[in-house]
């Protein structure tokens, strides 16, 4: 086995303040949340997380949002998903850690339950964002790949040793997040850090097999309708998305079953900005954006009081979906227009 990458100073620095809060000694009550419609990134850290604690003697639970994607399902340990008892189940919660989002806007109906609680609000993050949390120590950094580098990083910090189940979910989050090791964010550091976990026991392709080829059928026709929705503007080099109405009950799908469906249009030879428009439940029009080369999709989803990363970004706006779409693709062909 060769050595672990080294953990950069100021992460350390954090790890240590996690430390003294998580795990002084065990018997502390601990709630892990992230944001709505988690990822694998949110759920891989979790999950992460979870058993780093569990190992500690915490007593962890995790509560998201939304419901926890059957996608990950097979990394959850059981009993330790109590999303379905909502945010009563903070109530018992010495400490909540929040990841994968720095954000109280975006942990849906849980916000205010994190908001009033009274306990400190620990965050591991690697969104760019104003951070609107309740004090409590913070691991945030832009520049790592996945939230779940940032909880290896404070395992390796505070020698806490990573198991492999703890290591396949790490794993997980930083797979998902790279878009399958391919988005830009693949950096050496994060290649690095899944040769670490893959030496702790992470086989990728069981892996690859429960999160990208265990699909139920629904999502591959729920796909092949959404494409069909498919417009091209080359002189700009946008291309969009619409998911019809209804689709998702129809396809007795989920937002999880819409992951991965922006980057078609943006495998399209010259675009550079893809998007991807949906009805909320909230009567909310969603849409996400995919960006190529120096296009900063975060940039455009500000504008629209979204957020994200340079090449993956999201905004909600309030209207019909026609509405929504007139505003957007307004603002991205100026965009375009004015980004060689
Ligand atoms: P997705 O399009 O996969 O839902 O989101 C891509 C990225 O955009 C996420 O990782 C997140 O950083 C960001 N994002 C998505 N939706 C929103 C939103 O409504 N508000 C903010 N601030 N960021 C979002
Ligand atoms: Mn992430």
């Amino acid at each position: 086995m060769t050595a672990d990458p080294q953990v950069p100073a100021e992460r350390a620095a954090a790890a240590q303040a996690f430390a003294d809060l998580l795990a002084p000694g065990g018997g502390r009550r601990i709630a892990l949340t992230t944001h709505v419609n988690a990822d694998g990134d949110g759920i891989g850290s979790e999950v992460g997380l979870w058993h780093l604690l569990a190992a500690r003697r915490c007593e962890v639970f995790i509560v998201n949002p939304t419901p926890t994607p059957d996608r990950f399902g097979f990394l959850i340990p059981t009993g330790a998903d109590l999303t379905e008892r909502g945010p009563r189940v903070f109530d018992k919660a010495d400490v909540i850690v929040v990841l994968d989002i720095s954000d109280l806007s975006r942990l849906g109906h849980l916000a205010k339950a994190v908001q009033d609680r009274g306990v400190p609000v620990a965050c591991i993050d690697h969104h760019v964002s104003p951070g609107t949390l309740p004090a409590g120590p913070r691991l945030v950094a832009p520049e790592a790949t996945a939230t779940a580098e940032l909880v290896f990083d404070l395992a390796s910090a505070l020698d806490w040793p990573i198991s492999g189940e703890a290591a396949r979910a790490l794993y997980v989050g930083i797979l998902t997040d790279t878009g399958g090791f391919r988005f830009s964010n693949t950096t050496a550091r994060a290649l690095r850090v899944a040769a670490a976990l893959l030496e702790r026991g992470v086989e990728p392709e069981s892996i690859y097999e429960q999160v990208y080829a265990s699909a139920p059928e629904g999502r591959i026709r729920l796909m092949t309708e959404i494409l069909q929705t498919l417009v091209v503007e080359p002189e700009v080099g946008l291309a969009w998305v619409t998911v019809p109405p209804d689709a998702l009950d129809r396809h007795r799908a989920t937002a999880d079953d819409l992951d991965g469906i922006v980057e078609f249009p943006r495998s399209i030879a010259g675009v550079r900005l893809s998007l991807l428009f949906r009805s909320l439940a909230n009567g909310r029009v969603k849409v996400s954006l995919r960006s190529m080369g120096t296009v900063d999709a975060a940039e455009l989803a500000h504008q629209f009081g979204g957020g994200g990363h340079r090449k993956a970004a999201g905004a909600s706006l309030e209207g019909s979906v026609a509405t929504v779409q007139e505003r957007v693709l307004a603002a991205a062909r100026t965009y375009l227009r004015g980004t060689p």
